[in-house]
């Protein structure tokens, strides 16, 4: 049996299994679980030191689930799904739900509503989408995610590979999964065979945090990127996780040397059960400031809020504008310093 299979086969799913090997509290993880689903793969726990740390936080159930706020579809994703399971918010490209399950379930997931869910996806509604991406000439860029698409069978994903490859106007296929992370042992050489033939084709994946990156993870990456396939990461910002300026910088150093391109860093979404992971806006801009012009601009992603209620995503970066009028802009630099820019000649006399 491939060692990815084995590793599903042998994944924890309930409280009983979890107090086995790990010291929790079972009622309480009882509780959560009533309302939430649970998954944790033998790997993704091995990387588990002690208790309460930044990975155990990711994926081990916690009580503040069931006492937070929050809503259970914060982006609105469903006000913007013409057909179900297809997203389409901005002019040129769709997020295409293809799959509802995970290696490992993050306690964090945006998508709490849905992943885990097996109802929440059906052959008929895969059909649905891929017509409806047929007919809308405009959608070019394919964001195929769930749930974890590279949970799939490899038939089934090159099957939805297939199917879109073959629709003209599609221009560019995304894979957003956080496999390499969680369960890297899935990505085989015949899963890189199928995903080469389907160029130009991109993989956004999630790491959190550096002690993820493992030579297992490593080994994942690199071979998808042998593969002719650009990587990039989306890190979510979580409270004694990874908002902390040092740690971020590690990740995102440490990704790049994985020829992974850190892309996004979120601000956690407001979706019900994860209020205890929220950090402050303020905390994000300071990692940001501690990034940019620190180190390699490569290493620096976007920091995005994604607007509650449906707006998209919003970047923000520490503001360097001092001051910026007709005659010039005064701008502070990483360190502090203070330049000034004058306007250009024909603009000044204008
Ligand atoms: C994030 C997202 C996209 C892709 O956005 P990019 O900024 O192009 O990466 C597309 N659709 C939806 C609904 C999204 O949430």
């Amino acid at each position: 049996m491939d060692e990815w299979k084995r590793l599903i086969k042998e994944t924890i799913t309930n409280p009983e299994e979890l107090a086995k090997v790990l010291e929790v509290d079972i009622e309480e993880i009882r509780r959560v679980h009533q309302k939430f689903p649970l998954r944790v793969n033998p790997y993704y726990l091995s990387l588990i030191q002690e208790k309460g740390d930044p990975i155990w936080k990711q994926v081990i159930p916690d009580v503040h689930e069931i006492v937070s706020d929050g809503f259970e579809d914060p982006l609105a994703e469903e006000e913007d799904s013409p057909v179900p399971n297809l997203v389409h918010r901005y002019p040129d490209r769709v997020l295409f739900y293809i799959s509802y399950m995970c290696s490992t379930y993050c306690r964090f997931c945006t998508r709490k509503r849905k992943v885990g869910d097996p109802t929440s996806i059906g052959e008929d509604v895969v059909k649905m989408a891929l017509e409806y991406i047929r007919q809308h000439t405009e959608v070019r860029d394919i964001i195929v995610s769930g749930g974890d698409p590279l949970m799939l069978t490899d038939g089934k994903i090159e099957s939805i590979l297939r199917e879109l490859r073959a629709i003209e106007h599609v221009e560019i296929i995304r894979i957003g999964s956080r496999v390499p992370v969680t369960l890297p042992q899935r990505i085989t050489p015949d899963l890189c065979d199928i995903l080469k033939r389907y160029h130009p084709l991109y993989l956004n994946t999630h790491f959190n945090h550096p002690r993820e990156i493992t030579p297992e993870s490593k080994k994942a990456c690199e071979m998808l990127a042998d593969a002719g396939i650009p990587l990039g990461n989306q890190t979510v910002l979580l409270k004694g996780v990874n908002d902390d300026a040092v740690v971020m910088k590690e990740l995102v150093q440490k990704l790049l040397a994985i020829r992974v391109r850190p892309y996004y860093i979120y601000q956690a979404d407001l979706v019900i059960g994860t209020e205890h992971f929220r950090t402050s806006v303020q905390k994000g801009l300071e990692i940001i400031g501690a990034l940019r012009g620190h180190t390699s601009g490569l290493a620096v992603p976007h920091y995005v809020i994604d607007a509650p209620g449906g707006g998209g995503k919003i970047a923000i970066i520490p503001n360097p504008i001092i001051s910026f009028d007709d005659n010039e802009i005064v701008l502070k630099n990483y360190e502090g310093n203070v330049y000034r820019y004058p306007s250009c000649p024909a603009e000044h006399t204008l």
